[in-house]
């Protein structure tokens, strides 16, 4: 049993975009239209105390939480500031408390940025590529792109370097994936993560007749972000790639086969996996236990919680005898989802991973291989 060690709380349960791919409203579990608009003071009374809990049984030096949504914005300042507020004084002196709002940037403005300075809350913003490529998915209930008032929000968050966390880009195949990062480095983000559209064995992403044509996307980006002559941003998936090729261990859930860490605490108090598992089926992600009525620790009995802590165990047969198994790791848990509903299969994007994976590596060892050992 791993304890947890970042929480994803739920401040707001709607949003003020429809993006169509949204896994929260747009795909199998609808559970956001009986939650709470936002998490009640009891709720946050209660999340407060299971993470400080949870941090004082097993001695944690620091506790991740980030503010997510819906829109975690439209929770209002005030709120947020409650919500960090509550957290830090729950948590024993010795337990660091981050925390980071992950928004679509909307709403942030300078009022909003003093007040998530003032309580240390760093932001991150999820954005497609430019205007083009961005406004197709991501628009407002009246169907109006929104890129205009996300580069507002990254133009404050680029003056004030020390609020910022990154970018969150999810991809597109319709989109040139050169021009997308070359986009998003026009907003100097400290790092880039680049997410997979969420798909599963059951739902399977459009492959548009080609073999591996995620790979050849996320290939592109890195060999523009690997050979440019000084790095300009952090991309976390090609990090952790690197990281454990060299014999690291991975510090998300995308790749390598670390124990997985996190929790969500949804607007009702429900604790529940991660978020992604809505793409999967209705109910998913709950795992019956809530703040009121539970410890941390129990949550960390629930079936799937303990097979997404246990690594190389709990990956299917092909997994476990894949050369590549301990970088690749089976891949995010929400892609391994089958048509029996169950997670022991590889990942959905397997030919994608290890055609990225190969490529990385083959990178890295020729550079390895040419530089002077003295
Ligand atoms: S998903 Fe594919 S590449 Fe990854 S460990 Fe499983 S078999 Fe290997």
């Amino acid at each position: 049993m791993v304890p947890i060690t970042e929480y994803v709380l739920k401040v707001a349960s709607r949003c003020n975009l429809s993006c169509d791919y949204c896994y929260v409203y747009t795909m199998a579990d609808q559970s956001w239209r009986s939650r709470p608009l936002f998490p009640s003071p009891e709720t946050v009374a209660a999340t407060a105390r299971r993470i400080g809990e949870h941090a004082e049984t097993h001695g944690l030096d620091f506790v991740s939480i980030a503010l997510h949504g819906g829109e975690p914005l439209l929770a209002g300042g005030a709120r947020i500031a409650d919500v960090v507020t509550a957290v830090r004084r729950a948590c024993p002196p010795g337990t660091a408390v981050r925390a980071r709002v992950q928004t679509n940037g909307v709403l942030l403005d300078e009022p909003m940025l003093r007040r998530l300075r003032a309580h240390d809350v760093r932001v991150g913003v999820s954005i497609d590529g430019g205007r083009t490529q961005h406004d197709r998915h991501r628009r407002d209930h009246g169907g109006q792109g929104s890129w205009d008032a996300t580069v507002s929000a990254l133009q404050l968050l680029r003056d004030n370097p020390d609020r910022y966390s990154g970018l969150l880009c999810v991809i597109d195949l319709a989109n040139d994936p050169v021009e997308v990062y070359e986009s998003l480095l026009e907003f100097a983000p400290p790092t880039v993560d680049f997410l997979l559209p969420q798909a599963n064995w059951l739902v399977p992403p459009p492959r548009n007749g080609m073999e591996t044509p995620f790979a050849d996307w996320l290939i592109a980006v890195f060999d523009r972000w690997y050979g440019a002559p000084r790095q300009e941003t952090g991309v976390r998936l090609f990090q952790e790639i690197i990281h454990l090729l060299l014999g690291g261990d991975s510090t998300s859930d995308q790749v390598g086969l670390s124990p997985v860490a996190y929790l969500v605490v949804d607007t009702d108090g429900s604790f529940q996996q991660a978020d992604m598992l809505k793409s999967t089926a209705p109910g998913q992600p709950e795992t019956g236990f809530n703040v009121f009525d539970h410890p941390v620790d129990a949550v960390l009995t629930h079936p799937e919680v303990r097979a997404r802590q246990a690594g190389i165990d709990s990956l299917a047969d092909a997994c476990r005898q894949c050369t590549l198994v301990r970088v690749c790791g089976g891949g995010n848990y929400t892609h391994r989802f089958g048509t029996d509903h169950g997670f022991r299969h590889p990942s959905v994007y397997c030919p994608d991973l290890t055609r990225l994976i190969h490529h990385i590596s083959d990178r890295v060892r020729s550079d390895l291989a040419v530089r002077p050992t003295h």
